[in-house]
């Protein structure tokens, strides 16, 4: 979403005759878009600033620097006191005022903070700027904001509560990004299968936008499980142009440890609703996300989610150590130590990468369907990926960036597969 963000960024300051650079030296604004979901990435948001400010220190005047997205929500009461560099700060849910907010700095130099949480107010404006990033695979933010509150996330404190886009500004958004070149649409939101608008949920929505002529593959991500009905699961069955993988994060297989992250469904709800896609669609491939070393977490609990991913089979997946995320419920809870959570990490990940490899291995000699993306600065290598969103290298003379052709796969490692044309 922050890429999609940062693109739209670059749409709104064409109009006030700003473009993007490629060398950071010829930069009079840096605007860092930034994510506050994991402690990790907030500590490296103050260590690139420092970096910034260190090439200027020399050279020339100082270039205005904006910090935007998560973390600028989170820690806006405490930016301009840990780096006096930072100009200006506004929250994901306001950086469609930035034309105006910049030209408020550059007539009076002040300091300004922006952190509004009007998501409605930031997409009136954002419909009205063509999207100039249509890519083969593009990204479309239809849905933002949480309502849930699991315990150990920032989400609904830094993008607000969940709003869907209404669906005429977001096929609209499509139809022009496949006019420049689109052929699959990524639909994003942070409880995307959450999206309701007036008459639209994610199904009519996804079976509209599958009308579009030249739109070739429709994707989304991320749900939460217990916003799938019959209708969501089965428009895998239905409609041809939405792939058959789904990220659905699970976080733990444990019902004590699900109980105390609040994430209102058990193990037990979560297997059924697997079953049930693979009723709808017996070819589909799931991937997920997993927290390990949650507060409260004992070895048992941990081999629950063990077996939960090898009865699953995820053939994909993001595994971390939990992360104590300040202003979320559970940072007060005691914590488990660390190399207890290092070594379940690794247990866990050891299993998600068998199970990948497994997934890989089953495409040998097998036919799959490539969206190609890009040449690559191999000679006569191409890159695209399957139904499965799979990153697939194909040596070929030449092939059409846009077109999905028939790859038959010969070998893999574990993030790609490598095959010919058919
Ligand atoms: S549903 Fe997802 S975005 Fe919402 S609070 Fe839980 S983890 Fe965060």
């Amino acid at each position: 979403m922050n890429e999609y963000d940062s693109n739209r960024i670059a749409d709104l300051l064409q109009s006030i005759d700003l473009k993007r650079v490629d060398d950071e030296q010829l930069a009079d604004y840096f605007i860092f878009n930034t994510c506050h979901i994991r402690e990790k990435a907030t500590q490296k948001v103050y260590s690139d600033i420092g970096k910034i400010k260190k090439i200027f220190r020399d050279k020339r005047s100082k270039p205005t620097f904006i910090l935007a997205g998560c973390v600028a929500q989170a820690e806006s009461s405490v930016v301009f006191e840990k780096s006096d560099f930072v100009d200006i700060v506004v929250g994901p849910q306001a950086y469609h005022k930035l034309p105006g907010i910049i030209q408020e700095h550059n007539q009076n130099r002040e300091k300004i903070c922006n952190t509004d949480l009007d998501v409605s107010e930031k997409f009136d404006t954002l419909n009205s700027y063509k999207n100039n990033f249509s890519k083969v695979s593009s990204f479309v933010t239809i849905q933002e904001g949480c309502d849930k509150f699991c315990k150990f996330c920032v989400v609904p404190y830094t993008r607000g509560p969940e709003f869907s886009r209404s669906a005429d500004t977001i096929i609209k958004e499509v139809q022009n990004l496949v006019d420049y070149g689109t052929r699959e649409v990524v639909l994003l939101g942070q409880n995307v299968s959450a999206y309701q608008h007036e008459d639209f949920n994610l199904a009519k929505l996804i079976k509209q936008i599958a009308t579009i002529a030249k739109l070739e593959r429709i994707r989304f991500t991320t749900s939460h499980p217990n916003d799938f009905d019959e209708e969501l699961i089965n428009i895998f069955k239905s409609e041809p142009k939405l792939m058959p993988q789904l990220h659905l994060p699970v976080q733990s297989g444990s019902n004590k440890i699900l109980e105390l992250m609040n994430r209102k469904h058990t193990r037990e709800f979560y297997l059924d609703l697997i079953s049930k896609f693979k009723s709808a669609r017996s070819d589909i491939e799931f991937s997920s996300d997993f927290i390990v070393g949650y507060p409260g977490e004992t070895e048992e609990d941990f081999e629950q989610t063990i077996s939960l991913v090898e009865e699953v089979q995820f053939s994909n997946s993001y595994s971390f150590i939990y992360s104590q995320r300040p202003g979320t419920p559970a940072v007060d809870l005691d914590q488990i130590s660390k190399p207890v959570a290092q070594k379940r990490l690794e247990k866990l990940q050891q299993v998600l990468f068998d199970l990948q490899l497994k997934s890989n291995a089953s495409k040998i000699n097998q036919k799959t369907k490539v969206l190609i993306e890009n040449m690559t600065s191999t000679a006569n290598q191409f890159f695209g990926r399957n139904e499965y969103m799979q990153p697939v290298f194909i040596n070929a003379n030449n092939c059409i960036i846009g077109n999905v052709i028939d790859v038959s796969i010969h070998s893999y490692k574990r993030n790609n597969l490598f095959g010919t044309i058919i």
